[in-house]
């Protein structure tokens, strides 16, 4: 038996006599997902398996750190994430990680390792989990927030695998209750037509660069399609005057666009054509989509093609297109809209003890409830047999059961219905048999 420590809580004196004043924080832009919201988080991310798993996608978990280069070499050197919001991280030697921004590269990366070109074309694949991003943190916005992701990889270039993914975000949005959803869809070209497209709005935005945005006149020499992106209100009459992506892409990619839009009016999901929605990674081309809940200006899910990716990655051309739901702002959606927490379907009882023995004997017994299908709860700091009981009858226990010190030398236990208040004394070693019963 180890020594017995003075009954005295040391632990809890504080260190020093001046109470300090710092208080520990999450990092910036991270938050706690606290116990009170965890039925929202259970139940999106219930709906989002069976719907993963009824679309016929299968889970993949990748490490929460990837080799720098997966991201480097594949958003774009000019995009945001490359450019601003990668985490670094130092592993041994010349090792260099980064805590993943996104899901999409990762799951090709791991598509390529395990050599799933092999498997039966295309391949689909779920994720979840967290992602990083040093972004200035503001509403709807966080360092770290949490995805669930489709991808389908592989195949052939079928605008019915676009409407796939974005039908599997769509509904999963749905069954969150979150209402007046649509689909906001554009192309952005292929490696065709896209460096065109590009030279013609460089060649537009030229003639007016003394009157841009700080930001623009940046992305003018760095990264010009997301000139079509600008939020700044003094380039908006410029943008609406912007050459139209729907008038330059090629005719495969109009065409592409025009059967998505088929397979969206067939499954009657709602969308707007948005000609100037580009997406801030490099490796996106053709299909293109966010999708907004009404009055909500922050997409809740996006997405699309990345047909060149798997390339660039060292793979043989392999097409690819997905989509992935933002966790965080979807849950702030639903607890604006009071989702309100399930009732437990499972039983419940409340333990009562008096005296350590008691105690004692109160924790081997919750061990032989472990294996049926009934939850236990007590409240072992509270020593008052009073306060106990109060907080049975608060709780959602249909019975408490209570040793007092003459149980304990009797062997007995005392089942109590919290409702009628009827009760009765039973012999401790068929308390749950009893319990059984009695809850049927
Ligand atoms: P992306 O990986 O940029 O295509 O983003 C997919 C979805 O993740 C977006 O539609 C958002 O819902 C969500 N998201 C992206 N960045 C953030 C962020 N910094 N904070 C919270 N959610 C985000």
């Amino acid at each position: 038996m180890p020594k017995l420590m003075n009954n005295k809580n040391t632990d809890s004196k504080p260190l020093n006599k001046k109470k300090s004043k710092f208080i520990f924080k999450s990092p910036k832009g991270m938050h706690d997902i606290l116990p009170d919201d965890q039925y929202l988080w259970d139940r999106f991310l219930k709906n989002g398996k069976e719907t993963a798993e009824f679309y016929g996608y299968q889970k993949i978990e990748t490490p929460i750190l990837e080799e720098m280069d997966v991201f480097l070499k594949t958003l774009g050197e000019e995009s945001d994430v490359v450019e601003k919001e990668m985490f670094f991280v130092k592993g041994g030697g010349a090792d260099k990680y980064v805590l993943r921004p996104e899901g999409t590269a990762a799951v090709c990366r791991a598509f390529i390792e395990h050599g799933m070109s092999h498997r039966p074309q295309p391949v689909k694949l779920w994720y979840v989990g967290p992602m990083f991003r040093r972004e200035q943190p503001q509403a709807g916005r966080y360092r770290q927030f949490h995805q669930i992701g489709f991808e389908i990889i592989g195949g052939s270039i079928d605008p019915i695998y676009d409407a796939q993914v974005i039908l599997a975000s769509f509904r999963i949005l749905e069954q969150a209750k979150i209402k007046n959803l649509t689909v906001n869809i554009n192309s952005i070209g292929c490696r065709i037509c896209r460096p065109h497209y590009r030279k013609r709005l460089v060649e537009y935005y030229k003639k007016h660069e003394k009157t841009l945005c700080a930001d623009c006149k940046r992305r003018l020499k760095s990264n010009p399609m997301r000139l079509l992106d600008c939020k700044n209100s003094s380039c908006a009459p410029l943008k609406a005057k912007a050459p139209s992506l729907m008038d330059n892409i090629c005719v495969s990619c109009s065409s592409h666009l025009k059967l998505v839009l088929e397979y969206l009016d067939e499954l009657s999901l709602p969308y707007v054509l948005n000609p100037h929605l580009v997406r801030g990674l490099d490796y996106y081309s053709k299909t293109v989509f966010e999708i907004f809940a009404d009055q909500n200006p922050l997409a809740l899910a996006s997405g699309g093609r990345y047909d060149y990716l798997l390339e660039e990655m060292g793979s043989r051309p392999t097409p690819g297109t997905g989509s992935a739901i933002g966790i965080d702002r979807v849950i702030e959606q639903m607890k604006a809209q009071q989702v309100t927490p399930p009732k437990s379907s499972k039983e419940k009882i409340f333990f009562v003890y008096l005296g350590d023995i008691a105690k004692k004997k109160v924790l081997k017994i919750i061990e032989e409830f472990r294996k049926t299908n009934i939850l236990t709860q007590e409240s072992f700091g509270k020593d008052l047999i009073k306060r106990q009981m109060a907080l049975a009858d608060k709780s959602e226990a249909q019975l408490a059961l209570i040793l007092g010190q003459r149980e304990v030398f009797e062997e007995t236990i005392i089942i109590r219905d919290l409702k009628s208040g009827l009760q009765e004394t039973v012999p401790v070693t068929k308390v749950v048999d009893e319990v059984k019963k009695r809850l049927k």
